[in-house]
């Protein structure tokens, strides 16, 4: 047995936990901060609440689901104008992308397209994350997925840059997170879980963080999508992504990933959504080629079988209102959608190599 297994970030988990950004802020020397945050969290005074319990200069909310380019040099324009000296993120997926990215534009001298184009550096400004999601597991991860619309790209870029000094992982920020959010959310974390365990590029240490963020993941998803309030479902959630977004992030993720870039590019299918379209029916495929393997997870985590669990899937989906459907998402060339997902570099890393047309089959199949 041969791994390595790398993780730079400092957690501080815990119900309250954003309550303790000012010590943490103190703790690494850290004197002026900029919050990048999702603007619901303007709108509900939670921005207000950070900036009033630690040193905060200025906010920056001006930007969307799919953080732009030129967001990013937007904000480090503001980073720059308040001499911060690090970057607080306080969101979902994108306002953490968006941190990171624009903390990175920030330290150095080339713009952001600069860098969304080129070369980029292994340092920037230090990133404080706090995920208001339970979800993408960008506050352990060196990812930012970033978006250029001018030119219709979208894509993850990869840098050391991008791991956060530390992750305040506080459950209490995902109370107010509406239903579906909640539910593509939680989809996407068990996606993570899931291909870090049979991707190719696996190792035990991401195998063990897995099925223990399978089995809290599967555990509260029904409860936390029935009650958002529910205070013991949402906190077992937001470990579970964590875990999740551990166990990924030497990993990275595979066949479900990539066939969700080009769902969420083609037919602008949110990212949760889109990693659930095809997640039973990796989880099928799969399994058949490592029936062992899964069959131990399903063990592990109280499946009968991997095909229960793939049922389980389709039933969260159809609980919470996901697309289902080549139909329903629009989609009337499946071969245009096969072709692009088979591209996808992440699918290398499935543990079965499926050609574009055993995935228009699969697609199909769907209805
Ligand atoms: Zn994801």
């Amino acid at each position: 047995m041969d791994f390595g297994y790398r993780q730079p970030v400092e957690i501080v988990f815990g119900s309250g936990a954003r309550g303790r950004l000012a010590d943490v802020m103190q703790k690494k020397g850290f004197k002026r901060g900029v919050l990048i945050a999702d603007s619901v969290f303007v709108k509900n005074g939670m921005a207000d609440e950070i900036c009033g319990s630690a040193p905060v200069a200025a906010v920056f909310d001006d930007f969307g689901a799919n953080p732009e380019i030129a967001a990013a040099d937007a904000a480090a324009k503001l980073i720059r104008k308040n001499k911060a000296d690090c970057v607080i993120a306080l969101g979902g997926g994108s306002a953490m992308d968006l941190g990171k990215f624009a903390a990175t534009v920030a330290a150095g001298k080339a713009s952001a397209e600069e860098l969304f184009y080129g070369e980029l550096p292994s340092k920037g400004l230090p990133v404080i994350a706090m995920p208001a999601t339970a979800g993408t597991g960008s506050e352990v991860t060196s990812v930012s997925v970033m978006s250029d619309s001018a030119r219709a790209a979208k894509k993850p870029l990869v840098s050391d840059a991008f791991f956060a000094k530390v992750a305040i992982v506080d459950p209490e920020l995902t109370l107010t997170v509406p239903p579906f959010v909640t539910a593509a959310s939680g989809l996407d974390a068990i996606s993570h879980a899931l291909e870090a365990y049979w991707c190719k590029a696996r190792n035990p240490v991401s195998d063990a963080l897995a099925v223990r963020a399978l089995a809290l993941l599967f555990g509260a998803f029904e409860e936390v999508c029935r009650d958002g309030s529910d205070r013991a479902a949402r906190t077992d959630m937001s470990l579970g992504a964590l875990l999740a977004g551990m166990a990924f992030a030497p990993t990275r993720t595979a066949g479900v990933h990539a066939c969700s870039y080009p769902l969420s590019e083609m037919y602008h299918l949110p990212h949760g959504e889109a990693c659930a379209f095809t997640l039973d029916t990796f989880i099928r495929i799969n399994s058949a080629a490592e029936p062992e393997r899964m069959n131990a997870l399903c063990r592990a985590i109280g499946f009968a079988s991997p095909s229960a669990m793939a049922s389980r899937i389709v039933r969260y989906k159809k609980l919470t209102g996901m697309r289902t459907t080549l139909s329903a998402i629009g989609c009337t060339d499946a071969a245009a959608l096969a072709a692009a997902c088979a591209a996808h570099p992440l699918q290398n890393n499935n543990p079965v190599s499926l050609t574009a047309d055993q995935l228009e089959e699969a697609f199909k199949a769907l209805g």
